[in-house]
């Protein structure tokens, strides 16, 4: 380790403080798909169409037909913490969008170059769109153009800026392969919301935005899953909605990557909810399998707490003791009930 010098002490110059910020959003390319994606949900989209070149190093875009951005905004929304989603923090207590924090674009604009191109929603078609690029944090050009209404974000060059987060930047398959992933789990969490992802040219995701979790699920991994897959639905009428699929026990992998939670929209990593899982499948799957679940919960929104860590991937519950309890009744009872065929069915 070189020897530290101290230096006065000093504010770091905001060029500066802006790329280390950036580092705890943007980990890796999947952080700017999931990003992006959120923001198109945000906006309404019932459309999202993704393409992702050379792992995401090349580029990623991500077109929605959402609601748009005012051309009047446009150059102020790669600013950190600016956002259009809460006015002030007690909207944390009724949030009903993903984003709040304001510091994607942000980010990923500092790490990247960045082109938004935008027309809202219900103006004419004859009144352009307007555009604009950033590039390492920097509005460098903006201007109109005429294109659909919604929204396309174009990112290229990621991490150019940052040698060091480029080295740990894996193979494009193993980045593509966590890319898959995501759009998967959010196809699974808006099963109404048409999603395609082009990896390199190649479709590798695509569904119908049916509404319908069983028919998504097929969709997804082109197996007739409806057969197989049983419906979860579980409510106190106060404190938790479930509602949900979990396959039956043929369908058991040796992986938890079939395992989708979300909370109030959220897709989630949780320790507290994944333990919860495991208590009610534990006795009635082989040692070491894991179910395909998709499981939304919803709670009141003054009963969740979202504002825990940048990527918002975890969540605090207020009535953490009730739901978990509800969890594991409800996937024990529904998978009681399953067939337990002598033959295990593989994911593609
Ligand atoms: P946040 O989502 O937390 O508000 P972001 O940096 O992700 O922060 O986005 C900043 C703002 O840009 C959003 O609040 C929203 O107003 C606007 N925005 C970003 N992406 C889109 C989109 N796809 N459609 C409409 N507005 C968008
Ligand atoms: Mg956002």
């Amino acid at each position: 380790r070189p020897a530290f010098v101290r230096s006065p002490l000093h504010a770091l110059p905001d060029a500066v403080a802006e790329r280390i910020a950036a580092g705890e959003v943007i980990e890796r390319p999947v952080s700017v798909v999931k990003e992006l994606l959120e923001n198109a949900l945000d906006a309404g989209a019932q459309d999202i169409r993704i393409e992702v070149r050379g792992g995401g190093l090349r580029l990623i875009r991500v077109i929605d037909d959402g609601y748009g951005i005012p051309a009047s905004e446009l150059a102020a929304v790669c600013i950190r913490h600016t956002t259009s989603k809460i006015v002030a923090f007690e909207d944390l207590d009724h949030l009903a969008t993903l984003g709040f924090r304001g510091e994607a674009l942000a980010s990923i604009a500092t790490v990247a170059e960045v082109t938004i191109q935008s027309r809202v929603r219900g103006t004419s078609d004859e009144e352009p769109a307007s555009w604009a690029t950033w590039r390492g944090g920097k509005l460098e050009e903006r201007g109109l153009r005429a294109r659909p209404e919604g929204t396309t974000v174009t990112v290229t060059d990621l991490f150019y800026n940052v040698p060091a987060r480029l080295s740990y930047t894996r193979a494009a398959r193993t980045e593509n392969g966590h890319i898959v992933q995501l759009v998967r789990r959010y196809a699974l969490g808006y099963a109404g919301v048409r999603f395609s992802l082009a990896l390199d040219e190649h479709m590798a995701v695509q569904t119908s935005g049916s509404g319908d979790l069983a028919t998504t699920l097929t969709e997804l991994y082109h197996l007739a899953l409806d057969e197989m897959v049983q419906e979860i639905q579980a409510s106190d009428g106060q404190h938790y909605v479930l509602r949900g699929y979990i396959g039956n026990r043929v369908l058991a992998q040796g992986s938890r990557q079939y395992i989708n939670l979300f909370v109030n929209g959220r897709w989630v990593q949780s320790r507290t909810l994944q333990d919860a899982l495991e208590r009610g499948y534990r006795s009635l799957l082989p040692k070491g399998k894991h179910p395909l679940l998709v499981l939304a919960i919803e709670v009141p929104p003054h009963e969740l707490d979202v504002n825990v860590h940048p990527a918002k991937t975890e969540v605090h519950l207020l009535q953490e003791a009730i739901i978990t309890e509800a969890i594991t009744q409800a996937v024990k009872a529904v998978l009681e009930r399953s067939p337990a065929l002598p033959e295990a069915v593989q994911f593609p």
